[in-house]
């Protein structure tokens, strides 16, 4: 058995693996690996994207606490999330219509193949799939979406553009007046800055910007953030929302989680809100 690592500059994550398939596209390479603790895995140019054993926290993390803070979210604009972790989630509500924006459709192709279990609602017929760089794909669209999520890769390269100044007014367009933009925004323990010059770009935008936190075992530094910007509804669980929690079939998130994941450790409120 071999070893797999993705490296940084500074550390590297080490997975023994019984085997290595590799493929290209115009856009990256991809890699799926059979990883004795996480199971499967999927990796773009050399970086760990998603694993069967631990995408569950990810993917519910990155659109439940959208969704169950919205009032009624009917139309939603996914942008990246090619593997379908996302969609899957956001199909357990019910009359919702799922557009999902992948630049590469060759990881949709090898996420079908690979990854059934993750990628299986990709296959629904409220899903329409659109094979687009999102900041293009966002710039034609104004008040339509109710909630959108962003599951893009590190900001490196095509995903650069998901992280910028001009995507997220493109964004605020896109949304409906009580829409909610949410994304993975990468590591506090690696790049606390990254995450305060996220904050400080979305603040001159949306007048409600919060972070919430959840352990991610096989991304960098284990501990990741994700960001909400919101131009109406603050993060909450009103009542139907906390019935509808119990009934979505999560594994990682519950009420407690819920209101918990906001809680942010000192190193981390001491640069995003300044507090001594
Ligand atoms: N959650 C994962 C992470 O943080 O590692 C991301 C998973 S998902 C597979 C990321 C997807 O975003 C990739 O399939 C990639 O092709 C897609 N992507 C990157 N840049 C994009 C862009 N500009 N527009 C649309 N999709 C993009």
């Amino acid at each position: 058995m071999k070893w797999f690592s993705e490296k940084n500059d500074t550390f590297a994550l080490s997975l023994k693996i019984r085997s290595r398939k590799k493929y290209k596209s115009s856009f990256q390479k991809i890699e799926i690996l059979d990883s004795i603790q996480y199971g499967k895995v999927l990796v773009l140019d050399g970086i760990i994207q998603t694993t069967e054993n631990d995408e569950f926290i990810y993917h519910e993390m990155l659109t439940h606490i959208p969704m169950l803070s919205h009032p009624n979210a009917t139309n939603i604009l996914v942008i990246g999330g090619g593997d379908g972790g996302a969609v899957r989630e956001l199909s357990k509500y019910p009359s919702v219509k799922i557009t999902l924006v992948e630049i590469d459709p060759k990881v949709i192709k090898i996420a079908k193949k690979e990854f059934p279990n993750i990628s299986h609602a990709l296959n629904n017929k409220n899903v329409t799939i659109i094979n687009d760089d999102g900041s293009n794909f966002i710039k034609q669209k104004y008040n339509e979406y109710d909630v959108m999520i962003i599951d893009s890769s590190d900001p490196i390269s095509h995903s650069a553009n998901l992280f910028s100044t001009q995507f997220y007014k493109d964004a605020k367009n896109a949304l409906k007046k009580n829409g909610i933009l949410n994304l993975q925004s990468e590591s506090p323990i690696a790049n606390i800055n990254f995450i305060k010059s996220i904050r400080n770009t979305l603040l001159s935008l949306f007048p409600i910007v919060k972070h919430y936190f959840a352990p991610i075992p096989t991304y960098p530094t284990g501990l990741w953030s994700f960001t909400f910007a919101s131009l109406q509804h603050e993060p909450n669980l009103s009542p139907e929302k906390r019935d509808l929690l119990t009934i979505l079939n999560t594994k990682y998130l519950n009420e407690e989680i819920f209101h918990a994941c906001f809680a942010l450790p000192n190193f981390i409120k001491k640069v995003l809100y300044n507090a001594s």
